[in-house]
């Protein structure tokens, strides 16, 4: 049994959001007060998220990256992902952090053979990160980025291209990839931000950012991207790290996607764009069996849209949630 969807895309990859709650407050992400977030109740447990995952990892699910809001900001996180670990049929465990609470983490993290981190960083100046964040915590970010970097763990930067605040940082990004084994990915800026009433004035997309980039070097190099990659990838000769491109928002990605995502209340999502199919929580709580879990993900995935707009089209109103609750 296995999770194959009606255009012969295999699922193999699961991102799971650990909770919906975060120590920051990302101008792209979410409001200034912050969103609504739900009564601790309905967030899935950890039991139930550990139950999911086995499931699924008995459909072919090889990968997991865990995500949120903040997972850190979850009590007992760590002992989440030491279970998690236990799990021999995941390859891959991943995590996406905005690395503001994990510098003391990183010798534990390494022993649980977490495969990689990725550090959202948007500015690598403080105030203009602290302008973006809405919080001062750039030492504590730019600390762990360094620990990270020293460390067994793979490391990936998030920069989140962001009109009228850091597309002039796009070089000092990349120059970072000199002397540094990292990978950064530019992420197009999407409308998930809780009605955070943005004012994006010029869309920076996949076409202007790497016209940027072939306008300031001499030569860039084009580098060969795995199947289901969600990056455009390129590197400077001699450089020691890579960048690339996550074209999220012009969705140029969708053919080979191999991923579903499950909200931290329990919402199945086929799709980062489309509203929802279903709650596994509420399913799971009705007692459902792993055989009658398995049938729904099969059926489910087997309705995946064929890509992010057929997604947006079909759910009948605005994308405009928080990330912090899907699990960007
Ligand atoms: N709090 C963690 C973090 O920031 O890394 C994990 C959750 S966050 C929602 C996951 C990723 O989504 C981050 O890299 C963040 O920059 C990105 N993200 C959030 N809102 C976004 C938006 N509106 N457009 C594009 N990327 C976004
Ligand atoms: Fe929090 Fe991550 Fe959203 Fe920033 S992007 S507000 S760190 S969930």
């Amino acid at each position: 049994m296995e999770l194959i969807d009606k255009f012969g895309r295999k699922i193999t990859y699961l991102r799971l959001a650990i909770t919906d709650r975060c120590n920051l407050r990302c101008q792209y992400c979410m409001p200034a007060q912050g969103i609504d977030i739900v009564d601790r109740k309905e967030l899935l447990s950890y039991k139930e998220m550990y139950r999911l995952t086995r499931v699924l990892s008995e459909l072919g699910v090889n990968k997991v990256r865990l995500t949120g809001g903040e997972p850190f900001v979850r009590k007992d996180f760590v002992n989440f992902l030491e279970s998690l670990s236990f799990n021999d049929k995941l390859d891959e465990i991943n995590i996406t952090t905005n690395g503001a609470l994990i510098s003391n983490y990183i010798d534990k993290l390494e022993a649980l053979n977490i495969n990689a981190i990725n550090l959202s960083i948007d500015s690598l100046q403080k105030d203009k990160f602290a302008k973006i964040t809405r919080r001062d915590v750039f030492e504590n970010v730019y600390d762990t980025l360094e620990k990270l970097e020293e460390s067994n763990l793979k490391l990936k930067l998030n920069v989140v291209v962001q009109s009228g605040f850091n597309t002039d940082e796009i070089i000092d990004f990349i120059e970072l990839t000199k002397n540094k084994h990292i990978a950064v990915r530019f992420i197009e800026e999407m409308p998930f931000n809780g009605k955070g009433q943005r004012n994006i004035e010029e869309e920076w997309n996949f076409t202007k950012i790497i016209a940027l980039v072939n306008e300031h070097y001499s030569t860039v190099e084009k580098l060969q991207d795995k199947k289901s990659s969600t990056s455009r990838n390129f590197k400077i000769p001699n450089y020691k790290g890579t960048f690339g491109i996550i074209p999220a928002f012009t969705r140029t990605i969708c053919n080979d996607c191999n991923r579903i995502r499950i909200t931290a209340t329990g919402m199945f999502k086929n799709c980062l764009f489309d509203g929802g199919v279903f709650n596994v929580r509420d399913f799971m709580r009705d007692g459902a069996s792993d055989d009658e879990l398995k049938q729904l993900f099969i059926d489910t995935v087997h309705k995946k849209p064929k890509n992010g707009f057929v997604a947006e089209a079909a759910r009948g109103n605005d994308v405009s949630e928080s990330m912090s609750t899907i699990g960007g």
